[in-house]
């Protein structure tokens, strides 16, 4: 029987245990939360929600609780919900809880219950793991290209079918990817093949982990087993927003890769796939030559093995030339079936399908900013005097502006802001957190939407106005130059001299092929570029002068909330005289972003008409979380939230024959969980025409 048992907060115990109190005192010892969510519309009177599958006997005595009783117990309602799909005998009960009948009174006991919460992921059950047997290993073996989500869930969707696939990573074992992050953020020694974003794993592995999507895909439940499987804790299963938390991501993607080794799936890291070419020796089996550069970790002679199977062909080239020491190996593989689930980050990738004749379009997107408050502030807003006895609060925010919509991404209670660059000279921000989320500052991304025709504007505007928001932005100290652009390669110099300033935009194209050159579109502005790379362009140009104006040193620039809102010219107009800040003028608050701060004035990148969209949306969000504007630091820049670029794909996820581009990087679906089902659906249905 599914029940809906709605109770007060208690402030003698955790969340946990009231509920715990709660059915031990009815002899209910023996059941499944299914759901668990917070309503806290009513700060005095804060409820915990509950969908309890319970056995027919138990369902009964709860729902004929006396009003008496009910009081006692703190219950606001119980009513049964009639039409489920799953009977308490059919439904897997190998997490049923078990309650232990201990009651913790003391606020200190609280937190101490909190600790341990946090699951230990060491100890992984392993009987709900399936051993597949009599693997396909040798005929039409599919090369996938990235281990994150998508990656990973297509790697399952395979084994089920009884088919081991390659796959190729181009960062490091999680383990490794871990140290190599914790060494950037100590010393800016950054690897730009393994970092935030690529390695094992994937992007979100050093993130919040936040599972929840507004999707109601039938296989999203399949994907929270499977992590809970692994060592996710088991509150993802039944949370409204569930979170894995990075401390414990880090170890499930460590058991996925155990895992799928002991089960015969060929691992390559360390191996970047650089193109793809059209296999036209009939000699050699397989459509498509997949080139990959390996950084010499891995150890290559194990490819050699691949020489055994039909469809696969391998050349190591002697004679390549190195980018560095560390690339030690060029190689192929020849192959009909490639699944590309290489994230949004690596461009590269864009620029191979582009020649190969994939269909790229531009595609909407968000660009903003990381906020950072106090914790204590949000929670304490979110849930009252209560706070201490619930988890870190969690918002979301948005607010309709005239040009552009306002909202907030990815919040991270009790998290830290993360630099999430991929490229070596750029700033992007993204934010983590632990499953505890017990951190000193709550941050999320606010951004707004910039359409196609947005970006546009942006790069229309960028000799004129751009250079008066430019100088508005930051001082700058000295000339500049930076390119931007991926097949069409835009330099843009700011010349500083004698203080006049100008902007150079030399368009030159870096591939001189013929087809290129035919198929360049009219110049928009003074920057040539592709319809589908505007929007790259427009982040590129966020990104890279970030790091330019801090000094090429991984500091990002910050500003107090209370500052977008400083009148400096009468009717608070953009400037066109040069910077005019307040040289003492620090952030309100400790910032997490681990490589310092420098002052500028975030919004002046943005057109008018957005600058005045953000204002008033922190106008509104101030109205809703108090004190919002005033302990709030913004930290830029937030470029990275979806893909921009859409790769058209069929109904299938083939992007060419052969070639299926899957998860993120698609620009079909954005996000850990909406990524881990693209993979999965897409990869079921392939397996089975194999
Ligand atoms: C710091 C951070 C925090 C985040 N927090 C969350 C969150 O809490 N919740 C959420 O839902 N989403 C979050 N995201 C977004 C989420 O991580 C992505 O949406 C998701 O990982 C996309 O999955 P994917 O498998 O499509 O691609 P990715 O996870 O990006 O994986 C792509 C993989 O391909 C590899 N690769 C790339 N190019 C090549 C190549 N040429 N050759 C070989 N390998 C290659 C990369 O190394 C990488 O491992 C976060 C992202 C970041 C960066």
């Amino acid at each position: 029987m599914l029940i809906v048992l709605r109770i007060y907060l208690s402030n003698q115990f955790s969340i946990e245990e009231h509920l715990n109190e709660i059915l031990t005192s009815l002899k209910i010892y023996q059941y499944k939360i299914i759901k668990r969510s917070i309503d806290a519309r009513n700060k005095a009177k804060i409820i915990i929600e509950y969908r309890l599958l319970l056995n027919e006997k138990d369902g009964i005595n709860i729902l004929n609780l006396d009003e008496g009783k009910k009081k006692n117990l703190l219950i606001q309602s119980i009513k049964s919900i009639e039409k489920i799909d799953y009977s308490y005998e059919e439904y897997n009960f190998n997490d049923v809880l078990f309650i232990k009948n201990k009651i913790k009174r003391r606020e200190r006991e609280v937190k101490k219950e909190k600790e341990e919460r946090a699951v230990k992921v060491e100890e992984v059950d392993k009987l709900n793991r399936i051993n597949y047997q009599n693997l396909q290993k040798s005929k039409n073996r599919p090369v996938i290209v990235g281990f994150g989500p998508a990656g990973i869930f297509a790697t399952f969707a395979f084994l089920e079918n009884n088919i081991s696939p390659i796959i190729i990573e181009m960062g490091e074992k999680v383990e490794d990817r871990s140290k190599t992050i914790e060494n950037y953020i100590k010393t800016k020694k950054f690897n730009k093949h393994s970092n935030i974003n690529f390695g094992e794993g994937g992007a979100g592995t050093y993130s919040d982990g936040k599972l929840y999507t507004r999707s109601r895909d039938e296989v999203n439940a399949k994907i929270y087993s499977t992590f809970c499987n692994f060592g996710a804790p088991s509150t993802i299963l039944y949370d409204a927003y569930p979170h894995i938390g990075s401390d414990n991501l880090i170890k499930v993607v460590s058991n996925i890769r155990n895992y799928f080794e002991e089960e015969g799936v060929e691992f390559y890291f360390n191996t970047k796939l650089i193109d793809i070419e059209e296999n036209f020796e009939k000699s050699h089996e397989g459509r498509w030559r997949l080139k990959f550069l390996n950084f010499g970790q891995s150890k290559i002679k194990d490819l050699k093995s691949v020489y055994n199977l039909k469809n696969y062909k391998i050349k190591i080239d002697e004679n390549v030339k190195y980018e560095s020491e560390d690339e030690k190996n060029i190689f192929e593989i020849n192959s009909d079936i490639v699944l590309i689930a290489s994230g949004h980050s690596c461009k590269d990738i864009y620029k191979v399908l582009y020649k190969l004749g994939a269909k790229l379009e531009p595609k909407p997107f968000a660009l903003g900013f990381r906020v950072e408050h106090p914790r204590v502030l949000i929670d304490k807003n979110q849930y009252g005097k209560f706070h201490r006895f619930l988890p870190s609060a969690n918002y979301k925010l948005l607010f309709k502006g005239k040009t552009s919509n306002i909202y907030s991404f990815c919040m991270c209670p009790g998290g830290v802001v993360l630099p999430s660059n991929s490229e070596e000279e750029e700033i992007v921000t993204n934010g983590a957190s632990k499953y505890l989320r017990d951190g000193q500052n709550s941050n999320a991304a606010i951004v707004c939407s910039i359409s196609n025709q947005q970006a546009k504007q942006f790069i229309e505007e960028f000799n004129n106005n751009f250079l008066i928001r430019l100088k508005s932005f930051a001082p700058i100290k000295k000339s500049l130059s930076f390119e931007v652009g991926l097949v069409s390669k835009n330099l843009i110099k700011l010349n500083l001299d004698s203080n006049q300033i100008s902007i150079e935009i030399e368009n030159n194209i870096s591939e001189n092929q013929n087809n290129f050159i035919k198929a360049m579109k009219e110049s928009i502005g003074k920057i040539n570029c592709f319809d589908w790379e505007i929007n790259l362009i427009t982040q590129q140009i966020f990104e890279k002068l970030a790091f330019l104006f801090g000094e090429k040193n991984f500091s990002a620039p910050f500003e107090n909330i209370s500052d977008f809102f400083m009148k400096n010219t009468k009717d608070d107009e953009r400037i066109d005289d040069g910077f005019y800040y307040d040289e003492k003028n620090n952030p309100k608050i400790p910032t997490t972003y681990p490589f310092g701060l420098y002052k500028a004035k975030l919004l002046k990148l943005f057109p008018l008409n957005i600058e005045d969209d953000f204002k008033a949306a922190f106008k509104y969000f101030d109205k809703i979380i108090n004190g919002y504007i005033e302990h709030g630091i913004a930290v830029g820049y937030e470029t990275r939230t979806s893909s921009v670029i859409k790769v058209l794909r069929n109904s299938e996820g083939e992007v060419l024959e052969g070639i299926y581009m899957i998860g993120e990087g698609s620009g079909y679906c954005g996000g850990i969980t909406t990524s881990a089902v693209d993979g999965y659906k897409i990869a079921s249905i392939l397996a089975k025409k194999l």
